[in-house]
């Protein structure tokens, strides 16, 4: 997709629709669109939240909204009169705060800038995804991890999920889990399990909740 990868901006990329088949398709009046019912319950989940979902199971699309929360990025916001810095983690809104926005942008506003800051030293990066097609395509489930170590032991970790839940997901009790842990494929395991505890999926979904602890489990190994 040289052509997408060309035009595309991460302004676009952050503020892209959520990914729902029913939301995307004009035949179905769902919730999201002024409908009465969400059809993804009832129908066809296989590709759908299982984290902060309800009343909508939409899923958070993007590659790049993951990694950079998980690199802590700060977001602008501006409209013709005034502007506003917030940390990007901010940005993103759950169904059940707002089923019909995935962000707080109002009307009139746009995003001007993304900053991401210089990670702290000791710090590695990772991002693992995995996709159904073997092209350029939306990821099932993702993860994005920042960890600053020394000697193999994490003195901070920020874990991110996304195409698991309605916003980049970011999981606080597995962070402060693995912070003064030495990482190793036990702990990333726990890390794992801890990050899934909350886990709802939908009757296609379940396979889900394991994808998503393995790719935790990779991505923390990979990231000391
Ligand atoms: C075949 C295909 C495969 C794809 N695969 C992936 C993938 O694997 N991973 C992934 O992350 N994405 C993927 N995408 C999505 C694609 O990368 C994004 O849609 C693209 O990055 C959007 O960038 P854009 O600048 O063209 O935004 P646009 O398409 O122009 O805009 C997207 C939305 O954001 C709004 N918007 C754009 N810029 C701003 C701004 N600065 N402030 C506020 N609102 C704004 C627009 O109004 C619109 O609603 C795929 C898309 C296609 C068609
Ligand atoms: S998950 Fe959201 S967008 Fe999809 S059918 Fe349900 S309400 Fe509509």
């Amino acid at each position: 997709m040289p052509q997408i990868r060309n035009v595309g901006t991460i302004g676009g990329n952050i503020c892209q629709w959520l990914f729902c088949w029913y939301f995307r398709s004009a035949s179905f009046d769902c919730l999201r669109k002024g409908g009465q019912i969400c059809y993804s319950v009832a129908g066809d989940s296989r590709y759908h939240a299982i984290l902060g979902a309800g009343p909508s199971y939409i899923v958070h699309p993007s590659d790049t909204a993951p990694a950079l929360v998980a690199l802590d990025a700060q977001i602008r916001i501006a409209n013709a009169a005034a502007e506003r810095v917030i940390p990007l983690e901010k940005f993103f809104v759950l169904p059940q705060v707002d089923f019909k926005h995935e962000n707080i942008l109002k009307p009139g506003e746009i995003v001007t800038e993304i900053f991401v800051p210089y990670p702290k030293a000791g710090s590695k990066g990772f991002y693992h995804k995995v996709r159904e097609r073997l092209a350029w395509d939306h990821a099932i489930v993702s993860v994005a991890t920042v960890v600053q170590s020394s000697g193999g032991v994490a003195r901070s970790a920020r874990v991110v999920l996304g195409g698991v839940a309605p916003v980049p997901w970011r999981v606080p009790k597995a962070e402060e889990f693995l912070r003064g842990k030495k990482i190793d494929d036990a702990t990333a395991q726990k890390a794992g399990e801890i990050a899934l505890e909350g886990a709802k999926p939908l009757k296609d979904n379940v396979y889900k909740v394991g994808m998503a602890k393995s790719l935790i489990q990779r991505a923390l190994v990979a990231s000391v």
